[in-house]
């Protein structure tokens, strides 16, 4: 099996060297080939996602990657900016379903700013459509307001769209994600008002016929928002459409107060994917061996279950990090008083001990 490794910039490099290590540590075989990304893309030969980088995420079996982005990068024309290699990989290798756990280890249940009781040991999946929805439907722009109080008048448009086959297989990967875990799903619309998302209820309820042993609930966004908040734990896998991934992955994040602990994943029809931590390049932090490696980690952990099909080998990294937790080991982000401080290396050593 091939991985390749696209570590970036910022803290991407530090991180995903702990990851690798760990990788490594796991007594499997795999080839790893690494190759520059965004801004190291760009020093490295002109463009942040490089020709032979592309090649390589095509033909690998899975890609983990860093982070990417620079302060230092801001003034290039917007298609030579880091952020617009993963664009690039998204598009390229039809990444379609994005994968957004959110976890609270009862050790960090101080890190969020809800009650620990309501969100300690949360552990839920956020599984988020990439390609479609509002965000790319046609058409869309300003123009002049057709009838109406405000005829005349300028307005701004979007269009809302879902092809049946892009709803099907965002389905088909949550219920999947589902069957791995505990088999809830809940799946979230705005069918009450938008006819897109009764189409998508309707699909996703005639995909369910094929997924027998999973339970499926439907929920209303606004709704759904509510809950996270009130009683998140109740949610098991969520699927929802780009627009209301979008919004609704980033509160989950949040309720677990820490960033550098999260993974995700971005899968194309084949489960192939692109794992990546779900925070920035950091280059506040860059270079100084503090930054938190477990989310990188986890997304390595994430990789061998949803791409390479190695559940076990994923089990035991989310228990040694688990274990260094329970340890008292943390880095900078998530230390609190009673606590022992480690560096990123550390951190990565202790992961790598605790595996055994
Ligand atoms: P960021 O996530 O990089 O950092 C936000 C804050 O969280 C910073 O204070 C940082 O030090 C801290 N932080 C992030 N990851 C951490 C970790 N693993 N351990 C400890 N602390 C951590 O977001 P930002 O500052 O808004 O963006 C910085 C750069 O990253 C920008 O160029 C942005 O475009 C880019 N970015 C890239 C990605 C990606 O590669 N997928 C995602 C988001 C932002």
């Amino acid at each position: 099996m091939k991985i390749a490794i696209l570590p970036g910039d910022g803290i991407g490099p530090e991180i995903v060297t702990q990851a690798v290590k760990v990788l490594n540590a796991l007594g499997e075989q795999f080839e790893m080939e690494t190759a520059p990304v965004g801004g190291a893309g760009y020093e490295a030969s002109g463009h942040p996602l490089p020709e032979a980088t592309l090649k390589l995420a095509k033909q690998a079996d899975a890609v983990l990657f860093g982070a990417v982005g620079d302060w230092k990068y801001d003034t290039l024309d917007r298609p030579l900016r880091p952020e617009q290699a993963i664009l690039g990989l998204r598009k390229n290798l039809g990444l379609f379903g994005n994968l957004r756990p959110a976890i609270l280890y009862p050790e960090l249940a101080n890190a969020s700013t809800l009650k620990p009781e309501v969100v300690s040991g949360l552990d839920i999946l956020i599984v988020r459509e990439l390609t479609g929805d509002i965000y790319f439907g046609q058409p869309r722009g300003v123009r002049e307001c057709p009838d109406g109080p405000f005829k005349g008048q300028r307005e701004g448009f979007d269009t809302m769209r879902y092809a049946e086959g892009e709803i099907r297989r965002i389905a088909h990967v949550a219920f999947q994600a589902a069957q791995k875990r505990s088999k809830r799903l809940t799946s979230v619309d705005k069918a009450n008002v938008l006819e897109t998302f009764q189409f998508w209820k309707d699909i996703v309820t005639d995909v369910h016929k094929e997924y027998p042993d999973v339970a499926l609930d439907h929920m209303y966004v606004d709704n759904a928002a509510m809950q996270l908040v009130r009683a998140p734990k109740k949610f098991d896998v969520i699927v929802t459409g780009n627009m209301f991934g979008d919004i609704l992955s980033d509160q989950a994040a949040m309720l677990t107060g820490s960033i550098g602990m999260l993974p995700s994943a971005s899968l194309d029809a084949n489960n192939k994917g692109l794992y990546e931590p779900s925070h920035g390049s950091a280059p506040d932090i860059a270079g100084k061996g503090i930054a938190n490696p477990l989310a990188t980690i986890l997304s390595a952990a994430m990789m061998l279950r949803f791409s390479l099909n190695k559940a076990e080998q994923a089990d035991r990294i989310e228990n040694a990090v688990k274990k260094v937790l329970a340890q008292g080991l943390r880095t900078g982000d998530i230390y609190e008083e009673g606590t022992t401080k480690v560096g990123t290396e550390e951190m990565g050593n202790a992961v790598v001990k605790a595996l055994a």
